[in-house]
């Protein structure tokens, strides 16, 4: 059979720093718009950031709001006050729900219903307080207390990493309750409300950048600790995650789950006799093999030194032997050139076994890596369904 060669791909080349050109190249702009292409793992990070910082923040305005009162008593006019001080408790009480609610802290969804209250609230506090001061103007100008709330509100979310679409939705919000009380209470068109308009506007800008700059790192971040640098593939600890999620998605949907455990055959050897470099070489090509002939199926990671493992979702045992027989036998027909331009060869070992009832992600583990040694056992470039 005709040696294929499986074309590179440069991204996967991550060691040197980038210029600024190849930087804008890399960085995909994509992931700083929307989370569409966010992996389900990075999701749930992201979303637990956004859950601890809201409660945490909800909790301190709570308490700061409760503080407030004796200013209140203060400077607000008597016949005002009561209304206030409903207004006040109010805002106070659903900070104090919204800082003691812990529903599923994984959930983007259930992230983003959070924020928009934290933003809502403040937002109604604000709208409530311009109303009950409607009638005195004098008042409206010594309370400051009140008026820079859309201001903090705004600059508050800076400390969240949110994608452009999230940031500009939440500034949105805001800015629609400030130009809609401006207008309800008529005072759209003078200087001083364009230039709230124009304050405002700016410092949404600022917190929308130190946003995406947020998320742009904790993507990075994410990246360098869930991917294996030589191969582009996920590592282990990301592996283990998604199988046990697919586990969990299999048992609901009672759907089939089976996975593929794959092992490099006398690997030790091609190291000692071509070099630890042409090693690598073998395994990012192994890699992208795997990666074409298992292109419907993202869920490919490296286990550890020359063992990968993919997770097959909807596949049950003799589906997953036919994908397992076929990648075996297309390693016969790759090949990789060692740096002194000699041709290597390799061959695989192939574990596969399927989801059953009594299964946790240990015995599904273990039971593949049986099938995995009996396959070694038979003589290696070898498939074996594990009984
Ligand atoms: P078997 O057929 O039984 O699997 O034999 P093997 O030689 O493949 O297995 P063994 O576990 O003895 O050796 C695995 C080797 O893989 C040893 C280790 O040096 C090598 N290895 C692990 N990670 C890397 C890597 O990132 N690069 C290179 N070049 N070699 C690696
Ligand atoms: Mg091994
Ligand atoms: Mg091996």
């Amino acid at each position: 059979m005709k040696p294929q060669t499986i074309k590179h791909n440069p991204k996967l080349n991550e060691a040197r720093t980038p210029g600024l050109m190849e930087w804008l190249r890399r960085t995909d702009f994509n992931d700083l718009v929307s989370s569409e292409m966010h992996s389900r793992d990075f999701n749930g990070s992201r979303a637990e950031y956004v859950y601890m910082r809201v409660r945490l923040l909800a909790l301190v305005f709570s308490v700061l709001s409760l503080l407030w009162i004796p200013i209140d008593v203060f400077i607000v006019p008597e016949d005002a006050l009561g209304s206030i001080l409903t207004l006040r408790l109010a805002y106070s009480g659903l900070f104090l729900i919204l800082g003691m609610l812990t529903w599923c802290p994984q959930s983007l969804g259930c992230a983003r219903l959070r924020l928009s209250t934290f933003v809502l609230i403040p937002c109604l506090f604000y709208v409530g307080s311009r109303l009950i001061f409607t009638h005195d103007t004098d008042i409206e100008t010594v309370l400051v207390g009140y008026s820079f709330l859309p201001y903090l509100t705004v600059v508050l979310l800076a400390i969240f990493p949110l994608t452009l679409i999230e940031g500009l939705g939440y500034a949105s919000l805001v800015g629609i309750t400030f130009l809609g009380s401006e207008v309800y209470f008529g005072g759209f068109l003078t200087i001083s409300t364009l230039g709230d308009i124009w304050l405002l506007t700016l410092l949404a800008g600022i917190a929308v950048w130190a946003q995406l700059a947020q998320l742009h790192m904790l993507l990075r971040l994410y990246r360098e600790a869930s991917r294996d640098a030589l191969t582009g593939l996920v590592n282990r600890r990301v592996l283990n995650k998604w199988l046990s999620l697919e586990i969990t998605r299999a048992r609901q949907e009672e759907s089939s789950l089976s996975i593929l455990l794959f092992d490099l055959d006398f690997f030790k050897q091609v190291n000692d006799t071509y070099g630890h470099l042409a090693g690598d070489k073998v395994l990012q090509t192994f890699s992208r093999l795997l990666k074409r002939d298992l292109v419907n199926y993202n869920l490919i990671g490296r286990y550890g030194g020359e063992e990968f493992m993919a997770v097959l979702p909807n596949l049950d045992e003799s589906a997953a032997m036919i994908i397992a027989e076929r990648i075996r036998k297309n390693c016969h027909s790759v090949q990789t050139q060692g740096s002194e331009g000699h041709i290597i060869s390799f061959t695989v070992s192939i574990g596969v076994t399927g989801l059953r009832n009594t299964d946790t992600t240990e015995t599904l583990v273990h039971r593949v890596d049986k099938g995995l040694y009996s396959a070694k056992m038979k003589g290696r470039d070898t498939v074996v369904l594990a009984e």
